[in-house]
C-alpha cells in the first residue's frame, strides 16, 4: 500500500445520497453531479452508488468525463454542464451524451454527426439568467427553438438553468433568477412534454429552495460532506467521506534556534522534535497551509511547521509522534477532524476545491 493515501468511506457516501434524496418528493429525479472525479471522490464508485440510492443519471463537466462513465459501463442518462465544442460532436453522439448547447454554439457538426451515426443526439438548453457563464438569455429562447427545427437529428431533451446566489442568506438574486427561468420556460412549449427535464438546484437550491427542484435536482458538493456556505437555512446530518492519509517518514530534534525547511520561515525557539510527512503541494496538499495548518497524529493536532515542499512537509512532532504513525491530514482520527472548511478558511478558498485539487495520491475505498 502507499504510504499516503486517499481514503473514501463508501457508506458515507451512500449516506449523504440517500439523505439527501430522501429530502426530495419522488416527482423530483436527482441526478448525481460527479464532476472532477466526483469532486476528488472518484466518479464511477460515487455513481454506483448514487444509483444504487435512486438517483437516475449522472452529471459531468466535459464530454470525455461521460465517455470515462461510459468506458466504465454506466448505460444511464449522462448529462455534460459545459458546452461542448465542435470537435466533440463525433463523440457526444457516439457515446450518448445529453450536451447543454445554446444560441452560441455551431449546431451543424452536431447534426451531422447524428446523421452520420444514424442517431439522434439529445441536447438540454442551458438558460441563462443571470450567471453570464453560458446559456441562451430568456429573450431569445423562441429564436433559438426556430433555428433548433432546422436539426432534425437534435432533440430537445430538457433545458436547465445555474444559481449565482443560492448559498446566501438572502435569497433574492436567486429568486430573480427562477422568474427568469420561469420566463424562458414560458417560450419552451416543449416544458409540456412528458419527460421533458427541467432543472435548477445546485446543492443550495436542493437545501434551501424548493421552488428550484422543478423535475431534476443537481446535487454537487453536499454529496461529499460540505454544505454550500455556513449560510444555508436548512443543514442537513451529512458526512464527509474523504480522508487523506500519509505516514510519518522521519523524525529528528531540531536545536534551538535552527531554521526547518526553504526560506527557513520557521524557527524553533528551544530544542523540539520534528517530523517529516511525505505529502506536499504537488499532491494538492496547499502551500498556503504552511506554518498555519494543522494535522492529526495518535488523534492530536499537531502544527505544520516551515514551507510545505513539492513531495514533503515538516511538523512539529512534541514527545508522541514515531516514525510509522499515521498521519491525517483532511478528515477524522480519534476524537479530532480536519474538515475540507478548515483548510480552506486557512488557503481563502471553498472545500470543493480542497477536495477536488488533491492528486497523484492514490484513492482507496473503504466500506465504514
Ligand atoms: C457544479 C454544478 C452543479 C453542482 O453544484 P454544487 O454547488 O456543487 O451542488 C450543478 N449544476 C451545474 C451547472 C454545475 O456546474
Amino acid at each position: 500500500m502507499s504510504v499516503s493515501y486517499i481514503e473514501i468511506n463508501r457508506s458515507a457516501l451512500r449516506h449523504n445520497l440517500r439523505v439527501i434524496r430522501s429530502h426530495l418528493p419522488a416527482h423530483v429525479d436527482c441526478t448525481a453531479v460527479v464532476k472532477a472525479d466526483a469532486y476528488g471522490h472518484g466518479a464511477s464508485e460515487a455513481m454506483r452508488i448514487a444509483l444504487e440510492e435512486g438517483y437516475n443519471s449522472a452529471a459531468v463537466a466535459r464530454v470525455e468525463e461521460g465517455v470515462a462513465l461510459r468506458k466504465d459501463g454506466f448505460t444511464c442518462p449522462v448529462f455534460t454542464l459545459g458546452l461542448p465544442l465542435p470537435e466533440e460532436a463525433e463523440t457526444a453522439v457516439k457515446y450518448d451524451l445529453i450536451v447543454p448547447v445554446d444560441d452560441t454554439v455551431e449546431l451543424e457538426p452536431f447534426e451531422e454527426a447524428a446523421e452520420g451515426q444514424g442517431k439522434i443526439l439529445e441536447v438540454w438548453l442551458p438558460i441563462d439568467t443571470g450567471m453570464n457563464r453560458i446559456g441562451t438569455h430568456p429573450e431569445d429562447v423562441e429564436g433559438f427553438l426556430e433555428k433548433l427545427k432546422k436539426y432534425p437529428h437534435i432533440h430537445i431533451h430538457g433545458t436547465f438553468t445555474h444559481m449565482a446566489k443560492a448559498d446566501i442568506h438572502d435569497k433574492t438574486t436567486a429568486r430573480k433568477q427562477l422568474e427568469k427561468f420561469e420566463e424562458a420556460l414560458s417560450h419552451m412549449p416543449q416544458r409540456l412534454e412528458k419527460g421533458f427535464i427541467i432543472s435548477a438546484a445546485n446543492s443550495a437550491g436542493v437545501l434551501d429552495m424548493p421552488e428550484s427542484w422543478y423535475n431534476l435536482a443537481r446535487p454537487g458538493i453536499i454529496l461529499y460532506g460540505p454544505h454550500p456556505s455556513d449560510e444555508m437555512d436548512n443543514m442537513w446530518d451529512l458526512e464527509y467521506p474523504m480522508r487523506l492519509i500519509s505516514h510519518i517518514t522521519h523524525v529528528q530534534v531540531l536545536r534551538k534556534g535552527e531554521a526547518i525547511g526553504y526560506g527557513g520561515t520557521y524557527v524553533a525557539e528551544e530544542d523540539m522534535r520534528t517530523a517529516t510527512i511525505p505529502i506536499g503541494y504537488a499532491d494538492g496538499f496547499h502551500r498556503a497551509l504552511s506554518n498555519k495548518g494543522s494535522v492529526l497524529v495518535n488523534g492530536k493536532r499537531h502544527r505544520i511547521i516551515g514551507r510545505i515542499c513539492m513531495d514533503q512537509m515538516m511538523i512539529a512532532a512534541g514527545d508522541d509522534v514515531q516514525v510509522g504513525d499515521e498521519v491525517v491530514l483532511l478528515g477524522r482520527q480519534g476524537d479530532e477532524v480536519i474538515y475540507p472548511e478548515e483548510i480552506a478558511a486557512i488557503v481563502n478558498t471553498i472545500p470543493h476545491e480542497v477536495m477536488c485539487g488533491l492528486k497523484r495520491v492514490p484513492r482507496i475505498y473503504v466500506d465504514e
